[in-house]
């Protein structure tokens, strides 16, 4: 594909974070039926903050049809910003100015509230604080990004506009503008999700797979969900964490599927100093970002399609790898990117942006968190707390955002 990369190196279709050392969780068989406060279904990182969220003060069973881990969370590429894919500006335009400021300061927050529970969990994820460059490009151009700072700094948030002779100085890259937020942060997703589980399992949490559960049937005082075991697991209440696999019978407005891809560099690739804390996202459809890991290697994704199947595509993900290459040498022309691992994942996009989180329309006991998009491990963090309120009884003061 690039370089002295062969075919027989390369590792196509595979996660990077498939070959993370620590994603041991323990899973049991579901042998006979069993009765919870709290079923969760989906073992990926909503599922795991999920847990780790209620199994302090609930029974919490979490039950995936694969193993723990294997779903998009393995895919991400886990760039952890509070930044939603759409602007501040023109989140504004579709949701009103005061619920698009909350939309932000919210995530702004989770990005926090995720840091914190790392550092007091002791969850080794290679979780490191960044800033991020989000580039002038096709969709906004530098007058947009310009307003958009300013929008950001006029509510307190830590962004501001850098012009083209500045992003030149600063950075070497060759951009009509760009805003720089601090505040965000990237980590091993799969490490970061294994932990979580980890610390609930240590709550008293258990995490059942793989069981496919096939269908909820609510009644006055909970859930029976019905499963490929053949046991039923009786809840008080039910979430479903299922990323982009939509559980049967759960209406999902205005929700797409899409395909996106992404690649990773092999380790020590060398790089300009600054891109070691910094996250890179363009402001263009497709678009293209990059991050560093740990280990040295550059990570780099985009490329979305609007199809739900397009990422199944063998040829398609070889393709849409050379184009990413392609556009990264254009941005960075003095990084050597050898390409290691490339995959593609399926990824969810909504109306707004923002994420479907609450409980499902005329089930009482039953929550999803659904549509998430770019920044979709803060909306898991989200979604914990939003759903975990809601289990205790609690009213989510933002709430309301997140429900279509
Ligand atoms: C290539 C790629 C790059 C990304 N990059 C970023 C990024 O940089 N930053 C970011 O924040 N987000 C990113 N995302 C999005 C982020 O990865 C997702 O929001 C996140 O992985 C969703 O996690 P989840 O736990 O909700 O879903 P998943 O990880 O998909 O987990 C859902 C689980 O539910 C299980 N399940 C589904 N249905 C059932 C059922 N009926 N019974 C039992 N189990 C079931 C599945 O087996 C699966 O394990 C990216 C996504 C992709 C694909």
């Amino acid at each position: 594909m690039t370089g002295a990369t062969t075919k027989r190196d390369l590792r196509t279709g595979r996660s990077l974070w498939a070959d993370s050392p620590g994603l041991g969780v323990r899973a049991r068989s579901l042998t006979e039926a069993i009765s919870v406060d709290v079923a969760i279904v989906g073992a990926g990182i909503s599922g795991a903050f999920m847990a780790h969220e209620l199994a302090r003060d609930h029974s919490v069973a979490v039950l995936d049809r694969r193993p723990p881990l294997m779903g998009s969370t393995l895919a991400s590429t886990a760039l952890l910003q509070w930044e939603i894919d759409l602007p501040l500006t023109a989140l504004a335009g579709r949701i009103g100015m005061a619920k698009a400021h909350r939309a932000y300061r919210r995530s702004r927050s989770a990005v926090d509230a995720l840091k914190r529970i790392v550092a007091q969990e002791g969850i080794r994820c290679g979780l490191k604080p960044k800033q991020a460059l989000y580039l002038a490009g096709d969709e906004y151009g530098h007058r947009a990004l310009e307003a958009e700072a300013e929008a950001r700094a006029a509510m307190g948030l830590e962004s501001r506009y850098l012009g083209p002779a500045d992003l030149r100085a600063r950075f070497g890259v060759e951009r009509t503008g760009a805003i720089l937020s601090d505040g965000s942060a990237s980590a091993d997703p799969a490490r970061l999700a294994a932990g979580l589980l980890r610390r609930a399992i240590e709550n008293g949490a258990r995490v059942w797979s793989p069981v496919e559960v096939l269908e909820a049937v609510e009644d006055p005082d909970g859930v029976t969900l019905l499963t490929d075991a053949g046991h039923a697991v009786r809840a008080k209440k039910v979430v479903f964490c299922c990323g982009y696999e939509f559980p049967k019978g759960v209406p999902t407005p205005g929700a797409e599927v899409i395909s996106t891809w992404a690649m990773a560099s092999k380790a020590r690739t060398r790089c300009p100093a600054w891109l070691r804390d910094m996250l890179v996202w363009e402001a263009s459809d497709p678009y293209l970002y990059l991050r560093m890991g740990g280990d040295g290697r550059l990570i780099v994704g985009g490329e979305d399609e609007a199809s739900a199947t397009a990422h199944e595509d063998p040829a398609k993900l070889v393709r849409k790898c050379e184009t990413l290459t392609h556009k990264l040498r254009r941005l960075l022309p003095e990084v050597d990117f050898e390409v290691d691992y490339v995959w593609a994942g399926a990824f969810g996009e909504s109306a707004t942006g923002l994420p479907q989180i609450g409980p499902v329309e005329g089930m009482n006991h039953v929550h999803a968190v659904m549509g998430f998009g770019g920044n979709g491990i803060t909306y898991s963090v989200i979604a914990s707390q939003v759903v975990g309120r809601a289990v205790r009884g609690e009213a989510d003061p933002d709430g309301d955002l997140y429900r279509a």
